[in-house]
């Protein structure tokens, strides 16, 4: 049987990460795990329990539900994408999650609780994880790592057609507005800020189309099976 690898794919807000990731793990046969979903669950659980206010978080109740809160994914045939453990997949990917996301995020105790659970998934290897920190703090050791960016307005444009899809009432400018002070906010903060790793492969996708994409990350995948044999 062929060796299993890791493949780590960060890169900037509504980059298109996710939909390259879910699709070469489909075709590999491997396990795909958004942990994007899983921060965007943490902040649903806070906004759910009244744990934000503005830019305020209230950090000792959250941190003592944390241990308890049990996040894993589950398949979900009619999606063809993974649920959180919480069924709140579609609630994730709203506007006002969105917009406190990366606050949540740069807490290090929420990190740590996640990265740690990541790195559980991850174990028997045969997985496709994307993030922000996956290269660089959870699977340093990863045999193919990819870097995926595009130009904001190339992304606000791209998650703006995905939020109308859904029905949610939102401008341009607010998308374009929420993935600046994502990138910001990710990139400036002090656990685990997004960065390249020196070893990533750099995919700027702003003037791709997915099945181009598609066929680039295959061609990593299958140089990176060759050469960990
Ligand atoms: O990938 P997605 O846009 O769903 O991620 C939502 C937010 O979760 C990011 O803007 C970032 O703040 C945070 N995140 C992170 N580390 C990860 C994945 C996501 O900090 N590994």
């Amino acid at each position: 049987m062929e060796k299993k690898i890791i493949i780590a794919i960060d890169g900037h807000s509504s980059s298109g990460k996710s939909t390259m990731a879910k699709d070469l793990a489909r075709e590999i046969g491997y396990i795909y795990i958004d942990t994007g979903a899983m921060y965007r669950a943490v902040t649903l659980y806070c906004l759910r329990k009244g744990y934000i206010q503005g830019d305020t978080i209230q950090e000792e109740a959250l941190k003592a539900d944390l241990d308890q809160m049990d996040i894993s994914f589950r398949y979900n045939a009619e999606t063809g994408r993974p649920d959180t453990y919480l069924k709140v997949e579609k609630e994730t990917r709203s506007m006002e999650v969105a917009d406190k996301v990366s606050l949540i995020a740069a807490l290090g105790f929420v990190r740590r609780a996640m990265v740690a659970k990541q790195q559980e998934m991850g174990k028997a290897k045969g997985i496709v994880m994307d993030g922000r920190d996956i290269g660089t703090v959870v699977f340093p050791e990863a045999e193919l790592k990819v870097f995926v960016t595009a130009s904001p307005e190339v992304r606000a444009r791209r998650r703006l057609e995905e939020l109308q899809a859904k029905g949610e009432q939102t401008t341009y400018e607010e998308v374009l507005a929420n993935v600046k002070k994502r990138d910001y906010i990710d990139s400036t903060r002090e656990e685990s800020p997004l960065r390249q790793a020196p070893d990533a492969l750099v995919l700027d996708n702003s003037e791709m189309t997915i099945p181009e994409q598609k066929k680039w990350l295959r061609d990593k995948f299958e140089a990176a099976v060759c050469s960990s044999k």
